[in-house]
């Protein structure tokens, strides 16, 4: 793609590292093909290529974007599917992170616009807020009707957690038997409110495993939401933050696992956000390093130590999330591990296409969600599962409103095989 940013422009690193994505895209539109947002408008500008030419525009010309750009870059998932499908390697991931915080800093949104945006930003990565926001909404039910449709798809996404989990207080838990290694958990933000019984079949497998797990009860959130949303400056506070929390532990642990897809994502990132920084590239770089999915560690490990107490055989789904299968290009791994532990796997059609989740755009986009979102169920549906696994809450919270069958995360299915509690969603 032919650029035309100034000479001046390109002085600025971070627009000549814009210059070089834009300019490995070649046009092709292949990408179109698997952008799930093409696939449900059909208009140009909401596939990416289009977005892509949006963005070239809007940053050449350093403007303020209007409603109708804002618009289009907005219904983007980030999902990245275009990534997977591009034969150029355009990196757009970097290109419309960029994009969002441009817009969050030149474009006045609505009032409405704004204060939700403020709102996600400020309840979601501070767990206690959190909670006390899971609480509100069990009262605020009554009134949903009369509410926005964005509050509306928070008030049903709340409706998917019944419970409130407790705060964690352990800091360490031991292997059982002999150590055979020290990795932390990153226990997520809502996830250690929503639904801590993912951590916790986590450590339970880990321990198994025979390493000792560190929770990072201590950090709060790994700053995608902020990021996602486009506010760069709390993102990079609270990733710096984070980093000089885990810089004593990090060089004598072996791994720092996320068992929330978006979160992994996001801190092996940590080393391309902190590149420029003095004090904290080499940590960031070290975190990045050391940063595995939970599914994608266990498969590396010899798993096959454990003794499988299954004796279900049931036939499950598994929903591989975008950040998984098309960000960490994880795909194998879980569906390896699921039948190493006695499930039987089935194949998803379209299992590409993004669930509608991704972050907070279930509450900012609810239509374009909740159909993306019925059409996952649907597709799922199709191959008559027992059960529904998935690797990130997000995409676990979204298809419970359109799905029959009990979904679970994927680590709650091994460690129910290995010897763990039967998860409460499964009668
Ligand atoms: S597939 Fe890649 S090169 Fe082709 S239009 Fe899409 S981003 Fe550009
Ligand atoms: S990230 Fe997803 S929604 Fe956005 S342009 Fe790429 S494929 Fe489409």
């Amino acid at each position: 793609m032919k650029t035309e940013f100034s000479a001046r422009q390109l002085g600025d690193p971070e627009l000549y590292r814009i210059d070089k994505i834009l300019r490995h895209c070649v046009h092709c539109g292949f990408c179109n093909a698997t952008c799930p947002t093409y696939l449900l408008k059909g208009d140009e500008l909401d596939g990416p290529r289009g977005r892509i030419y949006l963005l070239k525009d809007m940053l050449e010309k350093q403007t303020a974007p209007g409603r109708e750009v804002v618009k289009h870059l907005d219904r983007c998932l980030s999902c990245l599917s275009c990534v997977s499908t591009c034969p150029s390697g355009v990196d757009y991931m970097h290109l419309i992170d960029h994009g969002r915080a441009y817009i969050e800093k030149h474009h006045n949104r609505i009032l409405a616009d704004k204060l939700l945006r403020g709102l996600l930003a400020c309840i979601l990565p501070n767990p206690n807020r959190f909670r006390w926001f899971l609480q509100l909404s069990s009262w605020a039910r009554p009134l949903a009707r009369f509410l926005p449709p964005s509050l509306q798809a928070a008030l049903r996404l709340a409706r998917q957690n019944s419970r409130i989990c407790h705060e964690i207080t352990e800091k360490i838990y031991y292997a059982d038997g002999e150590t055979r290694g020290r990795v932390a958990l990153l226990p997520g933000c809502a996830q250690q409110v929503a639904a801590n019984e993912i951590n916790m079949a986590s450590i339970r497998l880990l321990n198994r495993m025979g390493f000792d797990v560190h929770l990072l009860a201590d950090t709060a959130c790994c700053a995608a939401i902020e990021h996602h949303l486009g506010k760069t400056g709390p993102a990079l506070d609270r990733i710096k933050a984070n980093l000089r929390r885990w810089s004593t532990a990090l060089p004598g642990l072996d791994a720092l696992i996320s068992n929330a897809s978006g979160c992994g994502t996001m801190m092996k990132d940590y080393a391309h956000l902190l590149r420029q920084d003095r004090e904290l590239s080499g940590i960031a770089t070290e975190a990045s390093n050391k940063t595995k999915d939970i599914c994608e560690f266990l498969a590396q490990q010899d798993y096959h130590i454990l003794h499988n107490t299954h004796t279900g055989g049931q036939t499950v789904a598994y929903q591989n999330p975008c950040s998984m299968q098309h960000a960490q290009k994880i795909h194998q791994e879980p569906l390896r591990l699921l039948q190493a532990f006695g499930y039987q796997t089935t194949t998803v059609p379209q299992a590409h296409l993004c669930c509608g989740s991704a972050g907070t755009y279930n509450i900012l986009q609810p239509a374009l969600a909740a159909n993306l979102g019925q059409q996952k169920a649907e597709s799922i549906a199709s191959t008559k599962p027992d059960l529904i696994a998935s690797g990130n809450l997000g995409c676990i919270l979204q298809l419970r409103q359109y799905s029959e069958q009990p979904i679970v995360h994927t680590v709650q299915l091994l460690d129910w095989a290995s010897g763990g509690p039967k998860p409460s969603e499964i009668k």
